[in-house]
């Protein structure tokens, strides 16, 4: 049985917000070591808006936007949407409205769709180098504190650049402190983004460490490394905003996911669900499981 401290164990995390799926990760939450992070959806807000557009020449704005628009019309990742948006407001010439019958989601890298019967490519770095495509070397081409570069190419040649940023949760400044001080040793993020993307928010937000340009089972194998490190001792949570991230979620001694932005298949895989999408609810969850267990804070 629970013991009902000041906590009030599983009841009185929900008040708070936080869903705790079994009494014992109370347990786990209150003998945390390591906490792992996702960084889109998780630390930032996962909201993308294109800061930028950047054509190549031989294509205006308007076109590069309406081809990356429609290359990501099936895609669900918040870079698509950001696209889409953007480009609701160019001139309808430019707009691509045919059914796109050829489309491939890339987990970790962007989207692959044809148009004209010559392919048509959005995403990172890694994506255009796996298709033989020459690509520009990184620029910073924004300055926003996290902004991601969304390389596109047409054919066989590299087209342009959309900017696309989002930003770090105003809720998440304090989070690392607040946790170094209930006892967490190692506070790590791991993203799919970029090198510059995933550096700038961990030094904002002064992470321990993190880890750039994973791919979704190389988080999961990142994770299983960080876990057996002799650096950790005692338990692992893994908190994930679940797209792409719910093998991870399940692998971790304890899995948080964001209950408002996350998947469901992250609601499902996590132990313990943040319902306001809070990263500051983890540093209560941890206060309060080490109340219900005695240890006094
Ligand atoms: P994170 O690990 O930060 O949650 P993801 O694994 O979802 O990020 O994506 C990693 C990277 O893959 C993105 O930063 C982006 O460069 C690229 N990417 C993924 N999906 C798309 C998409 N639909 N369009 C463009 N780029 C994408
Ligand atoms: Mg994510």
């Amino acid at each position: 049985s629970i013991p009902l401290g000041y906590f009030g164990g599983i009841g009185g995390a929900s008040a708070a917000g936080i869903l705790i799926k079994g009494a014992n990760y109370l347990e786990t939450l209150a003998e945390l070591d390591t906490v792992v992070f996702d960084k889109t959806g998780t630390l930032t807000e996962g909201v993308f808006e294109v800061s930028g557009v950047y054509p190549e020449k031989g294509y205006s704005r308007e076109e590069l936007l309406g081809l990356a628009a429609f290359a990501e019309s099936h895609s669900n990742h918040p870079i698509a949407g950001a696209i889409r948006r953007a480009a609701e407001t160019i001139p309808s010439e430019f707009r691509i409205d045919a059914s796109l019958n050829t489309f491939e989601e890339i987990a970790g890298k962007g989207v692959r769709a044809e148009w004209l019967g010559k392919p048509l490519l959005a995403g990172n770095q890694t994506l255009l180098r796996e298709n033989n495509i020459p690509s520009p070397p990184p620029v910073e081409k924004d300055k926003g504190e996290a902004a991601s570069s969304v390389l596109i190419a047409y054919g066989e040649n590299y087209i342009g650049t959309i900017a696309v940023s989002d930003r770090i949760r105003e809720d998440a400044a304090g989070l690392v402190t607040a946790l170094h001080g209930k006892g967490i040793r190692h506070t790590v993020m791991l993203t799919g983004d970029s090198e510059t993307g995933a550096k700038a928010v961990a030094e904002k937000l002064g992470l321990d460490s993190y880890y750039a340009k994973l791919l979704p089972d190389e988080k999961l194998s990142k994770l299983e490394e960080i876990m057996a490190s002799p650096r950790t001792y005692k338990r692992t949570a893994f908190v994930g905003d679940g797209i792409n991230d719910a093998p991870v979620l399940s692998r971790a001694d304890v899995g948080i996911a964001m209950g408002g932005i996350g998947s469901d298949a992250a609601i499902e895989a996590a132990d313990v669900v943040l319902m306001d999408d809070k990263p500051s609810n983890l540093a209560t969850a941890i206060t309060g499981a080490k109340r219900t267990r005695g240890v006094v804070l």
